[in-house]
């Protein structure tokens, strides 16, 4: 007997990227170089009222982030990560036996998400070079279907749809279907070609984009990410949210890294100059690791992942192995990664 759902049995747990003391993590998508300046001290001085509850309706920080992104703050929620704004999504969306289309292989929280909401999830297996198969997930939306993902750039394959691809995408998607962009890795983006979601398709009443201060930013310690829909999406998500859940630090802190964006552009700069020379030279030795716009490169390795992963640790690098697909490797310090190049070359 169980006092839990035998349905979870079945389901799969997320998987951390693991962190070995002494050993080099290229397995999180973190950004390596610490927090921006200005965050530390922020949170210290807000900590001082940590015996009250942070402000619920995350004013300040969803101002902040209307204006820099020229929105209403009406059409902001922010959320512990952008992970459990997707938790919001699902749930504002999908009463039981609705479906929730989405790419397979991506982000491993959609499937958890998914199964332990009302939603039916149905994955749309990735093309031939890993990335999202737009004219398959819209064959898959059916009159069921109240919740799209698209993931770019995707984890774990790095690869981006681009904007003619997208724009023929979301014109076959009815207005009664949510599209989440999730635009987790958007800073890293540097093909022209590949949408801003809230520039290109910010006006769409049923497209809503989630980011978050985890990757570029530097804060995936503190939990802040945020979405911008129509405010009847954002309003119903805020409606959700478990109550203070941007806490007082991760609102401190979110407020002190946006004073910070010409650091974080130059740190960004760092990883994707990094991510060219690293990309480069791991094609010598494996030549179908698809084009990547984020913080991170895949492996196609197949049933050598879990093997390959365990080489690198041996080695101190710590990378994440998807088993029977690929291996995933985020883009650390030059140092860091020369590490990991000495591993495979
Ligand atoms: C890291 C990541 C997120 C969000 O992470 P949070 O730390 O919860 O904000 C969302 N989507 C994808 C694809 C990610 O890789």
């Amino acid at each position: 007997m169980s006092l839990t759902r035998p349905d979870l049995d079945a389901l799969p747990p997320y998987v951390p990227g693991r962190s070995v003391p002494g050993a080099i993590k290229l397995a999180s998508n973190e950004v390596p170089y610490g927090p921006l300046p200005g965050v530390v001290e922020a949170v210290t001085a807000a900590v001082a009222g940590a015996h009250r509850y942070p402000d619920m309706g995350v004013t300040e920080l969803r101002g902040r982030l209307a204006e820099r992104l020229g929105v209403d703050p009406e059409r902001v929620a922010t959320g512990c990560g952008s992970v459990a704004l997707f938790e919001h999504l699902f749930r504002v969306t999908c009463l039981p036996g609705d479906e929730a289309v989405y790419a397979w292989r991506s982000f491993e929280a959609y499937p958890i998400i998914g199964a332990t909401t009302a939603a039916t999830s149905v994955r749309v297996p990735n093309t031939v070079t890993h990335g999202h198969d737009l004219d398959a997930m819209a064959v898959a939306i059916t009159d069921r279907t109240r919740l799209v993902i698209v993931c770019n750039p995707n984890n774990p394959t790095g690869t981006a749809v681009r904007k003619a691809e997208l724009d023929a995408f979301l014109d076959k998607v009815p207005g009664n279907v949510l599209v989440a962009l999730d635009e987790a890795y958007r800073e890293f983006v540097t093909d022209p070609a590949v949408p801003d979601g809230l520039v290109e398709y910010g006006d769409r009443p049923n497209v809503v984009v989630l980011r978050t201060l985890s990757k570029a930013w530097g804060l995936a310690g503190l939990r802040v990410g945020y979405l911008i829909g129509a405010p009847e999406v954002a309003a119903a998500v805020r409606k959700v949210i478990t109550p203070f859940s941007t806490s007082l630090a991760g609102q401190a802190a979110a407020l002190a890294a946006l004073e910070a964006e010409p650091e974080m552009r130059r740190r960004v700069d760092l990883v994707v100059a990094e991510r060219t020379r690293v990309v480069d030279a791991v094609r010598k030795v494996y030549p179908d690791v698809p084009e990547t716009q984020a913080n991170f490169f895949w492996l196609p390795l197949g049933d050598r992942s879990a093997e390959f992963a365990a080489a690198c640790e041996q080695a101190g690098v710590i990378v994440r192995a998807f088993q029977g697909d690929g291996v995933r490797v985020t883009i650390g310090t030059p140092e860091e990664n020369d590490a990991f190049l000495s591993v495979i070359l």
